[in-house]
C-alpha cells in the first residue's frame, strides 16, 4: 500500500486554473487518504499549492530542500518536516528513498529531470516503485508521444515504456500506484548504486 508519494511539479503555478486545481485537489486526496507527501520543500508555484493543500486537509508534509541552493528562496514554512541536504544529489535521492510512490504534475525543467530520472532509476533495477503522470490539459502528451517513438526507434524497450503510468485526472492516480513494476530485464543496480 503507498503510504508516501513523491510529487514534482513546476516551482512556477504557470497559466492553467485547471493545472493549479489539480495541484490543489492532489494535496486534498493524499491527506484523505493519509498518504504522506515528499516533494522539493519549496512554497511557490505547484509545489506550493500541493504542499499547502496536504497541510490545509490535515496530511503530512516532508520538505526536501538542498542547503544554500535556495537562500534566495524561502523554504515552506508550515511542512511537517524539512529534511536540508547538501546537493541537489542528494536532495533527488532522498526523496526517492521516503517515497513508496511517485508522481508527477505538470511543471517545467526540474519536473521533467526528476520524472526522467526516477524513471530510469528503475529502468536499472534500482526501485520498482509505481510511477505516474496526471495529464492535466494533456500536459504530458508530447512526452508520452516522445516515449513511444523511442520505442519504434528500438531506443526503448515496451516493459520499459511502462514504466511510465500515466492518468488523466487526479481522481484516477492513486488506482495507477496500486501495483508495484514488474520485473524488468537488464541490469539490477541498487539504490546505493545511485
Ligand atoms: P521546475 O519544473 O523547473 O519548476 O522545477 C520543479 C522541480 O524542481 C520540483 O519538483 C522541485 O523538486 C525542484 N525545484 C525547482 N525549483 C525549486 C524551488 N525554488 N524550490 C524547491 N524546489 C525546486
Amino acid at each position: 500500500m503507498v503510504k508516501t508519494i513523491c510529487v514534482y511539479c513546476g516551482s512556477r503555478e504557470g497559466s492553467s486554473p485547471a493545472i493549479r486545481e489539480a495541484a490543489f485537489e492532489l494535496g486534498a486526496l493524499m491527506a484523505k487518504e493519509n498518504i504522506r507527501l515528499v516533494y522539493g520543500g519549496g512554497s511557490v508555484g505547484i509545489m506550493g499549492i500541493v504542499a499547502d493543500s496536504v497541510l490545509d486537509h490535515g496530511g503530512e508534509v516532508i520538505g526536501v530542500i538542498p542547503k544554500g541552493l535556495f537562500r534566495t528562496e524561502k523554504g515552506h514554512q508550515r511542512v511537517t518536516q524539512l529534511i536540508e541536504v547538501a546537493s541537489m544529489h542528494e536532495r533527488k535521492a532522498r526523496m526517492a528513498k521516503e517515497a513508496d510512490a511517485f508522481v508527477a504534475l505538470p511543471g517545467g525543467l526540474g519536473t521533467l529531470e526528476e520524472l526522467a530520472e526516477i524513471a530510469t532509476w528503475a529502468q536499472l533495477g534500482i526501485h520498482n516503485k509505481p510511477v505516474a503522470v496526471v495529464n492535466i490539459e494533456n500536459f504530458w502528451i508530447p512526452l508520452l508521444q516522445f516515449l513511444d517513438q523511442a520505442v519504434s526507434f528500438g531506443f526503448l524497450d515496451p516493459e520499459k515504456r511502462a514504466i511510465v503510468r500515466d492518468v488523466d485526472s487526479v481522481a484516477a492516480v492513486l488506482q495507477a500506484l496500486q501495483e508495484p513494476l514488474g520485473p524488468i530485464s537488464g541490469p539490477s543496480l541498487r539504490p546505493s548504486d545511485i
